[in-house]
């Protein structure tokens, strides 16, 4: 059953209910006022019939008494005194007349009391005032009086008013179930306006779709209010899913890509050493290593193995720098401790120079470093340092390349500024991306593109941001900046 239909019902419910009872005490106030006004008027004409003391013979049963109204009122004098039955023993003229006779009924002296009763004569309605009669000065019945009204007007009036009751509660019964279902169609009505929206979104991928807002500050205006803002979050989600997707896709292909250059150098040497080896006069397989000299064989077996000794390195710098970026889309955790900078500075400077390069190595200065501790991992932190120094050396021919510390407030910046070929504008926001190489140093330098992407993941675990200058032909500085921690006195040697 609906919202709307149920709302209807309850509604209409408790409006009947209301109307019953409202219905039921209006006809009982009206019966009873209509019905007490008569008592008292059979009342009064009874007290008036007795004209004078005595017994019956002194009943006036003609009376013209006020309220006694010949035409609906009829007096009746029952005696006791003959047979406990009773004998009728006079009416008033009224009730003689026409072709009917008219006897109200009355009950045997046992029973005779004062009191109300109805009574049904030749299908006419009359509501009787029995009043006893004591024989002087006792209290034994002798006699009844019987006063009665033909009470077909107040009935008649009566029925109306129960016709009236039912047909308007009827009536207001149908008009509040109608009212009640165009209500609550009007109240209900942003809700299916919510659900064809809703219903739309799942059907189709319009995820920026909203909910329009029409009320003020309603139930319905913050079940709106709620919706749109879960599917602003479902969007955004849904958006990040598809470009973390993306990316990933992106990445599997140019990983691939990658490992396929130096497998296909490998292969293509392997084949060659094949050939400059197979036996001599193997067929006609191979007149181009057949004639070849001994020393050319040789020569040239060592460029092969040479090549491939190049390429098997470059394939393993490859895998170890997938391995590390798919450590951090895994979410690997690094284990932290507080590391003292300078000891770490100059390991790092040492391992450098042992590095091939064309530039001058130069260091200093590190006194911003002294005593100064940071919270992270040295393994992590000495390799982001080692691949800005070997960027450095990569994309510098001549002048030099330097590493030096300044300090900023909580942050200090351990700079690797170098004298080389320098960054367009342009390529700057992309170094940190995979596999991204600035256009300069594609074929120029070996390099797969991936170290600054690690680079950046290292400092954004250590909640450190790198900031490049470059300027093309001139050289580049990139600083990591990274938020220092009260000085450490007993922890372990960084
Ligand atoms: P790779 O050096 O293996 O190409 P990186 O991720 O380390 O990969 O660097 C991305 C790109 O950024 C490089 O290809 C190069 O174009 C540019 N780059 C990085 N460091 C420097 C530098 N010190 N000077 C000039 N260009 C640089």
């Amino acid at each position: 059953m609906s919202i709307r239909l149920k709302l209807t019902l309850w509604y209409s419910g408790l409006f009947a209910i209301a109307f019953i009872v409202f219905g039921i005490t209006v006809y009982n106030v009206v019966e009873h006022n209509t019905m007490s006004e008569l008592r008292e008027r059979l009342r009064e004409v009874a007290s008036k019939v007795q004209t004078s003391g005595g017994f019956f013979g002194e009943y006036n049963l003609d009376s013209t008494a006020p309220g006694f109204d010949a035409s609906v009122i009829g007096i009746q004098l029952v005696d006791y005194r003959q047979r406990h039955a009773g004998i009728v023993l006079g009416k008033s003229r009224n009730m003689l007349l026409g072709v009917r006779e008219i006897t109200m009924p009355y009950p045997d002296q046992s029973e005779a009391r004062e009191r109300f009763t109805d009574a049904s004569i030749h299908q006419t309605s009359f509501y009787i005032y029995e009043k006893p009669i004591y024989i002087n000065g006792t209290k034994d019945i002798g006699g009844l009086l019987l006063v009665g009204a033909n009470t077909d007007r107040e009935q008649q009036f009566l029925s109306q008013l129960r016709g009236i009751l039912w047909l308007s509660g009827g009536a207001a019964l149908l008009a509040a179930f109608l009212l009640g279902m165009f209500l609550s169609r009007k109240a209900l009505a942003p809700i299916d306006r919510v659900t064809d929206v809703a219903q739309r979104i799942q059907s189709g991928s319009e995820l920026d779709l909203r909910i329009p807002r029409e009320r003020a500050d309603d139930e319905v205006g913050r079940l709106t209010d709620t919706l749109n803002g879960m599917l602003s979050g479902l969007e955004k989600a849904y958006k990040n899913l598809e470009e973390t997707n993306a990316a990933q896709r992106r990445f599997v292909s140019d990983a691939s890509h990658e490992l396929r250059t130096p497998l296909t150098t490998i292969r293509g040497n392997v084949d060659l050493l094949e050939k400059i080896w197979a036996e001599q006069g193997d067929g006609d397989a191979d007149n181009q290593a057949q004639g070849l000299s001994d020393a050319d064989r040789r020569q040239l077996s060592l460029e092969s193995i040479h090549d491939i000794a190049d390429e098997a390195r470059r394939m393993s710098r490859l895998v170890n720098d997938l391995l590390a970026l798919a450590r951090a889309d895994a979410g690997y955790v690094v284990e932290m401790e507080s590391l003292s900078l300078r000891p770490l500075a100059e390991e790092a400077a040492r391992r450098a120079s042992f590095l091939p390069r064309r530039a001058e190595w130069l260091v200093g200065p590190l006194e911003a470093l002294n005593g100064v501790w940071v919270r992270g991992n040295r393994d992590y932190l000495l390799q982001l340092l080692s691949i800005l120094i070997e960027n450095g050396f990569k994309y510098t021919n001549e002048g030099s390349v330097r590493l030096y510390a300044a300090r900023t407030g909580d942050y200090v910046g351990l700079t690797v500024v170098d004298t080389g070929i320098g960054l367009l504008p342009e390529h700057i926001p992309h170094i940190f991306e995979r596999f991204y190489r600035a256009d300069v140093s594609r074929g120029e330098t070996a390099g797969t593109g991936l170290g600054l992407s690690i680079a950046k993941w290292i400092a954004e675990l250590h909640h450190a941001s790198i900031d490049v200058q470059s300027r093309p032909g001139e050289g580049s500085a990139f600083t990591i900046w990274i938020p220092v921690i009260p000085e450490q006195h007993d922890a372990i040697r960084g």
